[in-house]
């Protein structure tokens, strides 16, 4: 499937492009530092350069799509079209919302002078779980 999915956006299927897919599929979104992690866990130790090289591709020809958080690091997730996030201030889980995007969004572009080539939506918050169980803040 994801041999297809490469071929149709004019990048060769390798083993390794093939296994970024999987990894960021399972996971629902993945920062680097995780991907590098699931790789080495897998027996496969692919270099970071690697790893930002594939990314990069993948994001490029539209397979990955990139969730930019303002504190932290870029995850990328499988693109499925946007959709709003939650985001936890404690423990980093991301998560999608299965809401559409349209209202607030075709208002916000209209009002928009300038071209925009993405639109991002997040919440930020204390997950279910953590408000459950409160953790030490960590140290910056
Ligand atoms: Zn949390
Ligand atoms: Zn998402």
């Amino acid at each position: 499937m994801y041999q297809e999915l490469l071929k149709s956006k004019g990048l060769k299927s390798t083993p390794q492009r093939v296994m970024v897919l999987t990894m960021v599929e399972n996971a629902g979104h993945i920062d680097i530092d995780q991907l590098s992690e699931d790789f080495k866990n897998s027996g496969m130790s692919v270099p970071l350069a690697t790893l930002y090289r594939i990314l990069g591709e993948l994001s490029s020809v539209g397979v990955l799509h990139t969730v930019t958080l303002s504190k932290g690091k870029t995850r990328y997730e499988i693109a499925k079209g946007d959709h709003p996030h939650f985001l936890c201030e404690e423990c980093g889980q991301l998560e999608d919302l299965k809401v559409a995007m349209n209202d607030i969004v075709a208002i916000a572009q209209n009002a928009c002078t300038h071209s925009t080539n993405s639109v991002s939506v997040t919440l930020h918050g204390i997950c279910q779980n953590c408000s459950v169980n409160p953790k030490k803040p960590l140290k910056d």
